[in-house]
């Protein structure tokens, strides 16, 4: 037909059909893509805000595939989790992170921390606590060095077997970590028997320094609350010296970002930060 709604229609049926055969693609090529070592690990380095000193890096998978080239995390994690494939790529992330760290334990203060992101659906496992404790002794990493991230959609769902994993990773020493603050729905006082070690403030409200007045209030309240419920706070995605100022002033306690530094090889990672660890 030469109208043009119906050459839209068909316009968006061919592209609907197209994402689809991707997604397909996609997946089929992300159940192979852990024997064929497709994937890796890159660091991203995280600074005491008044030190400057390195406390930690974040471990962030990525996917190179031959043909399809390098895919976001943000694209096949969600396709991880819906097909369950996740669960094998958490479990390789982990162990492989904790490897790393361990190999570079000589050169860290023991304080320094491995932060992994777990998804909400490794937390709905019976086997979680496990799969966490043989990879600490399958390293030897001390669990005070590994740190878990996890989202605030993960706790939304509040079941019991959430909270009990992250009672007891708890109990072993593991660290855990509210990632994404502020993206989800849950209040400060709701987070209270969860007992955080860290909370991470979404990127999204950082940007918005020197452009919300409004979310800038936000940052300075989770600030102010997370201290007074014994959370260290975290800023992920600073970019300019100006959010860094701000984040200053309100008491932020460490901060992450491209201003620093974007994620790195392991090998960037350790001669860029650990022969030398001031910013
Ligand atoms: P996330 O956990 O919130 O990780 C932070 C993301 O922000 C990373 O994107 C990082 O590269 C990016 N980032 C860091 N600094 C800046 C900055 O200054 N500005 C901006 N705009 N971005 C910055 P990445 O690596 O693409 O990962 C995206 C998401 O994929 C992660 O968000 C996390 O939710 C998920 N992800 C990555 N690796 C894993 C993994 O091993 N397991 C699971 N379950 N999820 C993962
Ligand atoms: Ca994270
Ligand atoms: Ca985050
Ligand atoms: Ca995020």
């Amino acid at each position: 037909s030469k109208e043009n709604g119906s050459n839209s229609y068909q316009f968006y049926t061919e592209d609907m059909h197209k994402r689809a055969l991707e997604r397909l693609e996609i997946e089929n090529c992300l159940r192979k893509a852990l024997e064929k070592c497709e994937l890796s690990i890159v660091y991203q380095p995280r600074f005491n805000i008044r030190t400057g000193y390195i406390v930690g890096a974040e471990a962030l998978v990525r996917w190179n595939h031959p043909v399809l080239g390098s895919i976001s995390p943000s694209v096949f994690i969600p396709i991880a989790e819906e097909t369950g494939i996740i669960h094998d790529i958490g479990k390789w992330v982990l162990y492989n992170a904790c490897k790393q760290t361990y190999y570079w334990y000589n050169n860290v203060d023991t304080d320094f921390q491995i932060s992994v992101n777990i998804s909400a659906i490794q937390f709905q496992r019976d086997d979680l606590v496990d799969i966490v404790k043989k990879v600490l002794s399958d390293t030897g990493l001390k669990p005070t060095m590994l740190e878990l991230e996890v989202t605030e959609n993960t706790i939304m769902q509040k079941t019991e077997k959430t909270l009990n994993n992250i009672k007891e990773l708890k109990e072993i020493g593991v660290k855990i970590s509210i990632d994404d603050f502020g993206t989800g729905f849950s209040s400060l006082s709701y987070m209270k028997e969860f007992h955080f070690d860290n909370l991470k403030i979404d990127k999204s409200f950082i940007q918005d320094i020197g452009v919300s007045y409004s979310n800038e209030s936000i940052i300075s309240a989770i600030i102010s609350m997370a201290h007074s419920m014994g959370m260290t706070v975290v800023a992920e995605g600073v970019e300019t010296e100006y959010q860094l100022d701000f984040l200053i002033t309100r008491n932020c306690d460490e901060v992450q970002g491209y201003l620093f530094s974007t994620p790195l090889t392991a090998e960037e990672f350790m001669f860029n930060y650990l022969c030398n660890d001031k910013i």
